[in-house]
């Protein structure tokens, strides 16, 4: 992410050359790539010139060698020959002075190249968010061990983890933390004495081990600590001392994803100077009955595929909000609205789109 305009510090491509005519001229010379001709070209000569050649001063257009006759030492040129013709005048690319890049924008391959043909070896950019990451609760075991009874592997971690990184966050894992409060204590504080976001999966619904709310209102000011989300409502936000921001995401596996997605992604790109926070909206045509909650917004996982122009949503099966196979391979979140109604096969809905098919 670029935070200054780049502004272009010399004409591209550089300056360039060409012969005069409508007659035999002198051959006096070559430009070719990095080797210039630094000679004027007076009236009745012409230099060879190669791609990548420097036009010499007095040269105002370039012939194609097919449309020339060579002999020895003297070129006949065609006539009706039009000055700037065949090669790239200087600025024809960019002035200088011209704003190549407004400050904001995402650095890809295409900006970082122009930032080097440009000569820029440094440029200035915005901080990645650094992000605290931490697993709650005495049932999780670390990927790759067996999980004995009563036991499940944190996945929460891996999937929070390459989100977080796709959304632009510099990601510090802090592991696996107890449903014990002194000591997710001791780890939230120790982290966020470097991080700027604390976010948390599992602990936040109410009963005897949900231990992040609690946590979170004793290091700041929690504003939010339910949702009209379908899958996420105990979703958890609070803002803790030198601007920083925790979020306590729900232990199911699609339900922290969605939140994730909904709440935390949004605000990590505001953090980084992005204008579009929120992933871009299709109305698309629902290719199944959707049954609405009747007090919840719910966010539906669907395949799409293109049918006559319109893009048209199924179900990626069970919604159950564990069931992380409902989110891979989906390519949007479609909301339907709260209400008993549910909405028909055939609807228009709002689909937030992760990936087009
Ligand atoms: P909790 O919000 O802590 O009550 O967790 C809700 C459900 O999500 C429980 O079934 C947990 O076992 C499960 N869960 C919590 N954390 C994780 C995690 N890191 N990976 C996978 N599942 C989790
Ligand atoms: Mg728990």
């Amino acid at each position: 992410m670029l935070a200054e305009d780049l502004v272009a510090s010399a004409p591209l491509p550089a300056a360039l050359r060409a012969a005069d005519a409508g007659k035999s001229l002198r051959l006096i010379g070559e430009s070719a790539a990095g080797r210039p001709f630094d000679h004027p070209v007076e009236p009745g000569t012409s230099i060879r010139i190669l791609t990548g050649g420097v036009l010499p001063s007095g040269a105002d257009c370039v012939v194609m060698m097919e449309d020339v006759q060579l002999s020895s030492e003297v070129v006949t040129v065609p006539a009706g020959l039009k000055a700037g013709q065949n090669f790239h005048a200087p600025g024809a690319d960019l002035l200088a002075g011209e704003r190549v890049l407004p400050a904001g924008v995402q650095l890809g391959a295409a900006e970082l190249g122009l930032a080097a043909a440009l000569g820029l070896a440094e440029l200035s950019v915005g901080r990645r968010p650094r992000v605290a990451l931490l697993s709650t609760g005495d049932e999780l075991v670390e990927v790759g061990k067996s999980p004995g009874r009563g036991q499940i592997t944190d996945s929460n971690r891996w999937a929070l983890l390459a989100a977080l990184r796709e959304a632009g966050a510099e990601v510090r894992l802090l592991g696996i933390g107890p449903d014990e409060p002194e000591a997710l204590r001791r780890l939230v504080v120790e982290a966020l004495a470097e991080a700027d976001v604390l976010v948390t999966s599992g602990g936040v619904s109410v009963g005897t081990h949900d231990l992040i709310k609690p946590l979170l209102e004793s290091l700041g000011d929690v504003h939010v600590g339910r949702v009209k989300l379908k899958p996420g409502k105990p979703f958890t936000f609070a803002t803790l001392r030198d601007r920083k921001l925790a979020f306590g995401l729900p232990g199911f596996p699609v339900s922290s994803l969605v939140t994730f997605e909904v709440f935390v992604r949004p605000a990590l790109r505001k953090m980084q100077g992005h204008s579009q926070l929120q992933r871009p909206t299709l109305p698309v045509r629902l290719g199944y009955e959707a049954r609405a909650t009747a007090d919840r917004t719910e966010y539906q996982r669907v395949t799409l595929a293109r049918e006559g122009g319109e893009l048209v949503a199924s179900s990626t099966g069970s919604q159950s909000s564990s069931r992380l196979m409902s989110l891979a391979g989906a390519h949007a979140l479609v909301r339907i609205p709260p209400g008993n109604r549910g909405m028909g096969k055939g609807s228009l809905v709002e689909a937030m789109i992760l990936a087009l098919p």
